[in-house]
């Protein structure tokens, strides 16, 4: 349909076209035995021709160090095909530098093109992604449609732009366009490069320039690049040729379109400022118009790059949310437009970012943002990407997060510094939504297992807490007496071995005293077993708070307790002795019943020769103090 609308339109010779000598040369270089030699002399019989291919030689080949004099270098350096397709542009120039479309501004058509051609070439170079002298080409027709649409159809071209004019919208023109025409100036320009032979590639990057996010084409790979650089290049054109607020909001969006391409905002600042200036070189040399542009960074500075966290959605690449383990992701990048893209692909895909300008301000930032992946470029000021991963590594907390290094073109070979400083991967730099994609997904997971293992670990710890708890618990439970809550008998033969054992190898004193409370019996028989049991802890009680706090008082069998007193002589333990009696008696006890105990009392003597025998015969004085008469303390 599209290529039908534009065989008609050519078949009545209604289209811009190369004429007269410039025809004659281009049909000469579509020969096949043709020789440098017939294309020059061919040229050098219209010497105004030659004069600007010669000086456009210049231009485009300006990395060049030997000046291009004669029509045969030019040929020679050049090439067949891109002296061809330079003298078509010419050609078209010339032929259509003002037209019967009222409402078509012919000089400024041309003025823009030329300025998008020399950015599309320099671009290019920046980008070093091959030869930028047909980019120039591609730069000039990439939107010769419009002009085709103007020549073909002034009046209702005419029409359809007075009405946009007043709306201001790309995507009513080709509306517009393609309800009148059958094909809009896009289609159109794609069907005229593909008539004049240029290569396939440009013909796709022309049609698609425009909304690179609509092409399909795979991010990467060179027509990508090629589409892209173009975009670049009329998105800085329409730029430099627009005024005040306009101006500012698409600078803004130009410097991260750019920063998508790989063109960091110096380089790209140094490539803006020198289009400018071979602009207004060639632009005397087609006779076309050009203006005075400030210099691109005061233009920058003029539209604020804060205005970038504003700009809304830009088609940009997304990467996949499938697989989305939202990471905390600190970025690392001296280029505020890169770092600008980057922090946005991941944001949208789910990821909380926080950025740095270099290695020292990174580092203030870890213990705050406790980042999971870092992803830093290299080259920064004050300190690089190598310096702040083998400082990052330097630090037991920082040495197992995951760490990207971002790679330039130029330094893909030396990678193996990255992994060296302890990087866990790198990334080619303009970073690939898909590569990203890629690599985040495989961090993702191993943040992810980190996480578990961990969660393992603490899980772990707590069952071991608690174990540790209750084994202490069980330890208390079956050393203590459940009722008077006073260690048992097991505690007591323990407690004391370990203080005879002690008392042997230092040679200090240990005594013990045997308690019985007198007339147990009959308080459970006549007050029943209940009232017993609190007889038993209210004894208890008093034992306790009248001992020493370093003697050990205990339950050691029915109604009979042991306090085991280190440090003590035979004299002062009966003295203990007779305080904890008179306490129990002094002490009205449950039911206000009056409680007395008997004593015994024995100390470590040479003649005892184990903690038993101190135990016998502190029980042999208590049944002493039993027959003496009970509540009284024997101790010897
Ligand atoms: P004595 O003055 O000679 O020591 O006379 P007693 O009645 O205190 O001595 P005896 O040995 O005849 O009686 C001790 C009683 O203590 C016998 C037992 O039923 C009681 N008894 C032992 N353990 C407990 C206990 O845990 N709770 C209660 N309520 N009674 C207990
Ligand atoms: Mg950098
Ligand atoms: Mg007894
Ligand atoms: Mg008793």
């Amino acid at each position: 349909m599209v290529n039908a609308e534009f065989e008609v339109l050519k078949a009545k010779d209604h289209l811009p076209s190369p004429k007269g000598m410039a025809l004659k040369i281009i049909q000469l270089t579509l020969k096949e035995d043709v020789t440098i030699q017939e294309v020059a002399h061919a040229i050098k019989t219209d010497p105004a021709l030659s004069g600007r291919l010669i000086k456009m030689a210049n231009v485009l080949m300006s990395y060049q160090t030997r000046p291009i004099v004669s029509i045969t270098d030019v040929v020679m350096s050049l090439g067949l095909s891109i002296v061809r397709n330079v003298v078509l542009g010419m050609s078209l120039v010339d032929s259509s530098r003002d037209g019967l479309c009222r409402k078509f501004d012919y000089q400024n058509f041309w003025s823009k093109s030329l300025l998008m051609a020399i950015a599309a070439k320099n671009f290019l170079e920046g980008r070093r992604l091959g030869a930028a002298e047909e980019m120039f080409i591609l730069g000039l027709l990439g939107q010769v449609g419009s002009l085709g649409l103007a020549t073909a159809f002034p009046k209702e071209y005419s029409l359809i732009l007075e009405k946009v004019g007043a709306v201001d919208s790309d995507a009513t023109l080709i509306d517009l366009e393609r309800a009148e025409f059958g094909l809009d100036h896009n289609q159109l320009t794609k069907e005229m490069l593909a008539d004049w032979g240029l290569p396939q590639i440009f013909q796709i990057a022309a049609l698609h320039h425009e909304n690179p996010a609509l092409s399909g084409l795979a991010e990467g790979n060179r027509h990508w690049h090629i589409m892209n650089i173009l975009h670049v290049a009329n998105h800085f054109s329409t730029a430099c040729l627009s005024h005040g607020q306009q101006q500012h909001k698409m600078v803004s969006k130009l410097i991260m379109t750019a920063a998508r391409q790989g063109l960091e905002a110096d380089v790209f600042t140094e490539l803006a400022d020198k289009t400018v200036q071979e602009w207004r070189e060639l632009s005397k040399l087609f006779g076309i118009r050009s203006a005075e542009i400030p210099l691109f960074n005061h233009i920058l500075q003029a539209a604020s790059l804060a205005e970038l966290d504003k700009l809304d959605d830009d088609g940009a690449p997304e990467i996949s949310l499938e697989t989305c383990y939202a990471l905390r992701i600190l970025l690392v990048e001296d280029d505020y437009a890169t770092a600008m893209v980057l922090k946005r692909l991941l944001t949208k895909a789910g990821h909380t970012v926080v950025t740095a300008i270099d290695g020292i301000e990174a580092l203030t930032m870890l213990d705050k943002f406790m980042p999971q992946l870092i992803i830093t470029d290299w080259h920064m000021p004050k300190m690089n990407g190598i310096e702040f991963c083998k400082a990052l590594r330097f630090n037991e907390l920082w040495r197992n997060v995951h760490v990207y290094v971002m790679v330039a073109q130029d330094n893909l070979s030396r990678t193996g510094e990255i992994f060296e400083a302890g990087a866990t991967d790198y990334l080619p730099k303009p970073v690939n939504s898909k590569v990203l994609g890629a690599r985040l997904s495989v961090t993702q997971r191993m943040v992810q297992l980190q996480g578990d293992r961990e969660d393992e670990h603490q899980q772990l710890r707590t069952v071991a807490a608690q174990l540790a708890a209750s084994n202490h618990r069980l330890q208390q439970m079956a050393l203590t007496d459940v009722l008077t809550e006073l260690p048992n008998r097991r505690h007591a033969n323990d407690y004391l071995e370990q203080q005879w054992a002690m008392a042997e190898r230092s040679d200090r004193p240990l005594s013990c005293m045997s308690i019985d409370v007198d007339f147990f019996k009959k308080v459970n028989d006549t007050y029943g077993h209940k009232v017993g049991d609190d007889v038993l802890k209210h004894v208890a009680k008093i034992l306790r708070s009248s001992a020493r706090k370093q003697d050990m008082v205990c339950r050691y069998g029915g109604e009979e307790f042991l306090v085991i007193c280190p440090d003590a002589q035979l004299d002062q333990a009966y003295q203990y002795a007779e305080r904890l009696r008179q306490n129990v008696a002094e002490e009205n006890g449950p039911l206000n019943l009056t409680v007395t105990v008997s004593i015994g009392v024995a100390s470590k003597a040479p003649a005892l020769l184990n903690a038993e025998m101190l135990l016998q015969l502190a029980d042999k004085r208590l049944y002493i103090a039993k027959e003496m008469g009970r509540n009284r303390t024997v101790g010897n």
